[in-house]
């Protein structure tokens, strides 16, 4: 049995206090389960702080993008160093916003893939479709390739470490959800891909979220699909409340 992964991706939200706050809060009440995980992907300021209140706790801290480099003339990028030597324990990469807005390729995500399991933190590889895409019937090839790209190179090992959030563009922040039926069929098809490239074995272990659109009222039916193991959640992890029930989720 694979354990659920729950992340919150914050993304370009909250100041120091609100994120002090939401941590307090969370990580006395967090479920003291085995079964999930609970992971908050926060801007790069906050991260020191967030590492220090939820040490001890079951809550893990994740950035949401780094370099690929150790260190160098990069103005204005965060190196895996720097993320491990602050606890940091995940790292989201090639998330469609950074695809979109900040021309992250296939190839400077597998780049960042490898970086990170060099540097000892766990990636979270993001795929997944544009609405054009999937109206064309290219969801499944498109993912596949973009699975296969991230993938490249990484040991079977590595492989079954990485976490994949398959997150169609079309179903977030924008209230629609894949249905949860769809959803699974491209998580399916991703765990097929993986035993392609890899074995059965590794396939297995892999855990692959959902995201788009995950909040408290539609989690339960997502993750209780064969093949979604967690979920990547954008808006509905910016309350503690609404995160928390999310981590209960993954308890059931
Ligand atoms: P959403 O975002 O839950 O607000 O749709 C998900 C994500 O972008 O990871």
């Amino acid at each position: 049995m694979r354990n659920k992964v729950i992340a919150g991706n914050w993304k370009m939200n909250k100041v120091l206090s609100e994120a002090n706050g939401f941590v307090d809060e969370v990580t006395s009440k967090v479920p003291n389960s085995d079964q999930v995980e609970a992971i908050i992907c926060a801007p790069f300021p906050f991260l020191a702080s967030l590492v220090e209140k939820t040490n001890g706790s079951k809550v893990k801290i994740a950035a949401q993008n780094m370099h690929y480099e150790e260190s160098g003339a990069f103005t204005g990028e965060v190196s895996p160093v720097m993320l491990k030597d602050l606890g940091v324990t995940h790292v989201v990469l090639g998330h469609s916003e950074r695809r979109e807005y900040f021309a992250e390729t296939d190839e400077t995500v597998n780049k960042k893939t490898h970086a990170a399991f060099q540097h000892g933190l766990t990636p979270i590889v993001c795929v997944g479709e544009t609405l054009e895409q999937r109206e064309a019937n290219e969801t499944k090839t498109l993912v596949e390739g973009q699975v296969k790209k991230a993938l490249d190179g990484l040991s079977e090992e590595q492989v079954a470490k990485t976490i994949i959030a398959y997150e169609p563009i079309w179903a977030i922040g924008t209230g629609k959800t894949a249905s949860s039926e769809d959803a699974n069929e491209v998580c399916a098809h991703i765990r097929n891909v993986v035993k392609e490239v890899t074995s059965q074995e590794i396939a297995e272990k892999m855990v692959i979220q959902y995201g788009g659109s995950v909040k408290p009222a539609n989690v339960d039916e997502l993750l209780a699909q064969s093949d979604i193991d967690g979920a990547l959640v954008g808006g509905a992890s910016l309350e503690a409340d609404s995160f928390l029930q999310l981590v209960e989720a993954g308890t059931k």
